[in-house]
């Protein structure tokens, strides 16, 4: 989200596209396909170091935060959200699955009616890819949304896009071995409610929740939403709200800053691997080696990158 100020902010971001033969392939999977915050680095009309580092140099743009799931053995692929980056994504999640590049996903799980995460469904109707019938699993305060709003109203009408109604805390078999479950976060609900995804595959479960307006307000807070839970990317929008959004008042858009979630994540018993995605581009976690990041680090967590799998069928994590 942009601030108004001018006043120099730096921030670098590190982004590199998925390079599967780096990686161990897992049959079933989870890859991050994007970090950043509804807005990606860099950020339209933002003139500050965070952004301009960005434009001068390729491997410090991060796209908006997204992700792939995988299982190869069923041949199939799914994203998790629909995000303005679509086409790059899309392309990425077919190369780590070894599908053909015009390959459009089998199925898209919305969290939520922010443009970070639903726009990028603009590309399977009839000006692009003109899908037929694509599975978007979705709750039914998201599938209202699509239905009587233009242009997602169109998907729907025209069968571009099949909306698979999914209540919170209901699962769906996405294939035989790869089971998700939007669990209910607080946070705007300007057009929709929000959801955070939880993946389980045969061995392993990760929890996917990039939007959340704070811990105290969800039921069973940090620790029940982290149950059972192996693997799971977290709300890392902001390090310092106040610093990272000069001149805007940080409580019209909440989120847990990233120290206020290591401390809770301190507090709790077992082990998980914590990574935090959808940083704003002035959050200064994203860059690599910075004091921020190092405090992650720290903490036990990491920030999320594009490329970095999980894997879901068991045994130890994927490298
Ligand atoms: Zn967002
Ligand atoms: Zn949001």
């Amino acid at each position: 989200m942009r601030g108004p100020s001018l006043a120099p902010f730096l921030l670098l971001a590190a982004c590199s596209l998925p390079h599967p033969s780096r990686h161990r392939e897992a049959p079933v999977e989870a890859i991050v396909l994007g970090n950043a915050q509804d807005g990606g680095l860099p950020h339209a009309g933002c003139g500050r170091p965070c952004c301009e580092a960005a434009r001068r140099d390729s491997s410090r743009r991060a796209l908006v935060s997204c992700l792939g799931l995988i299982d190869r053995e069923a041949g199939r692929a799914f994203l998790v959200d629909a995000t303005p980056d679509f086409p790059e994504q899309v392309e990425a999640l077919n190369r780590a699955a070894g599908r053909p590049a015009a390959s459009l996903p089998d199925g898209i799980l919305l969290t939520h009616a922010h443009v970070g995460h639903y726009a990028g469904l603009v590309h399977v109707g009839r000006e692009v890819a003109a899908a037929d019938r694509l599975p978007v699993w979705c709750t039914p305060s998201m599938a209202a949304f699509l239905r009587s709003n233009g242009p997602w109203s169109l998907l729907v009408s025209e069968g571009h896009v099949e909306l698979r109604e999914t209540p919170p805390s209901t699962t769906v078999e996405l294939t035989p071995r790869l089971r998700a479950t939007p669990i209910p976060v607080p946070h705007r609900r300007e057009f929709s409610d929000c959801v955070a995804w939880r993946i389980e595959g045969p061995g392993r479960a990760l929890l996917y929740l990039p939007d959340i307006d704070g811990w105290d307000d969800l039921p069973g807070g940090l620790p029940g939403i982290l149950g059972g839970v192996d693997v799971a990317l977290l709300d890392g929008t902001f390090f310092d709200p106040a610093s990272e959004l000069p001149g805007r008042d940080p409580s019209k858009v909440p989120h847990p800053p990233i120290p206020d979630t290591l401390r809770r994540l301190a507090a709790l018993p077992g082990r998980r691997e914590v990574r935090f995605t959808h940083l704003n581009h002035t959050n200064p976690a994203n860059v690599p080696g910075s004091a921020e990041s190092r405090r992650v680090e720290a903490g036990g967590a990491r920030v999320a990158r594009a490329g970095e799998r999980f894997a879901l069928a068991g045994g130890p994590p994927t490298p």
